[in-house]
């Protein structure tokens, strides 16, 4: 849905545009320069000022681009749907896909409720218009910078294709967000001991928590987010908000499980405290009832 149409931008309802039926997905885009946008009335001035930029600088149509999300996450309409864009650098691109530009500079990171906006107008054009879930960058198009590093580092992670509302919370700066197989170090060390407190450190193989993300690792967090409840059936060969968010709950819950007081093991319980101390193999039989404190 369109938070803010063309009218109340003062523009003609529908665009002058072309038509076109967009279906291949959405295209993110950026500024350029900082724009440094930090309310709802700047931001409207700002879609308005890219408007006269691209008429009367650019002797377009119209503005460029389908859709703005502005900095508080509103959906501003350009061309709105159904029309050619501007926006992509080529035919097939401006004919097939929709763009969305966030209004932002590449030195600029988006807000929790402008990722929440692509992510609404992304779920709108796939429920109601029937276009596809795809998100690409500009840059997947032509040779050019858009939509600038941060942006792209959301576009490649899946930060954009996660359902509106679905652990937006997660920091995009985390340091573990966009970890993925293949890769080695620190980061991979801490996503694999998360997976030994989640309680699937067994599927880690004999190298256990050695600081490279094999097959192995990809499995295990596959088996974190089944033991959740997600029907995931694939490998997870990349740490996006949805995967952590599930791997931080199924630690929770084993820790809780652990350390509730009514609780017994099979075994002796003095390893506990440590997860590289846990064996392999290990199987948890929990008797008797959660207290709550
Ligand atoms: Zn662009
Ligand atoms: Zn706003």
């Amino acid at each position: 849905m369109i938070d803010y149409p063309r009218t109340s931008f003062g523009w003609s309802a529908t665009s002058p545009a072309g038509s076109a039926d967009p279906t291949s997905g959405l295209v993110v885009h950026y500024n350029g320069p900082a724009t440094n946008l930090s309310s709802h009335a700047g931001c409207v001035a700002y879609w308005k000022g890219v408007r006269d930029q691209h008429v009367n600088g650019n002797q377009w149509a119209d503005i460029g681009y389908s859709f703005g999300v502005d900095v508080c996450g509103h959906i501003f309409e350009g061309r709105g749907l159904r029309k050619y864009q501007a926006a992509q650098g080529t035919s097939s691109g401006n004919a097939n896909w929709y763009s969305v530009s966030l209004m932002i500079g590449g030195s600029e990171q988006p807000t929790a409720a402008q990722i929440e906006g692509v992510r609404r107008l992304r779920a709108w054009l796939m429920g109601a218009y029937g276009a596809a879930g795809t998100v690409r960058g500009h840059r997947d198009f032509v040779s050019t910078s858009c939509p600038g590093a941060p942006l792209y580092a959301m576009v490649t992670d899946g930060t954009f294709t996660q359902a509106p509302g679905s652990a937006a919370s997660i920091s995009q700066e985390d340091p573990l967000i966009g970890a993925r197989e293949g890769e080695s170090g620190q980061v991979v060390t801490a996503i694999q001991r998360l997976i030994v407190q989640a309680g699937q450190g067994a599927a880690l193989g004999p190298t256990g928590v050695d600081g490279d993300w094999g097959a192995k690792t990809s499995e295990a967090l596959m088996l974190v987010r089944q033991s959740v409840g997600s029907s995931v059936t694939t490998p997870i060969r990349v740490m996006n908000g949805e995967t952590y968010g599930q791997l931080l709950t199924a630690m929770a819950r084993r820790q809780v499980a652990l350390y509730a007081p009514t609780c017994e093991y099979d075994g002796s319980s003095s390893t506990e405290g440590s997860a590289t101390a846990l064996p392999s193999s290990e199987t948890v039989t929990i008797t008797g009832t959660l207290k709550r404190n």
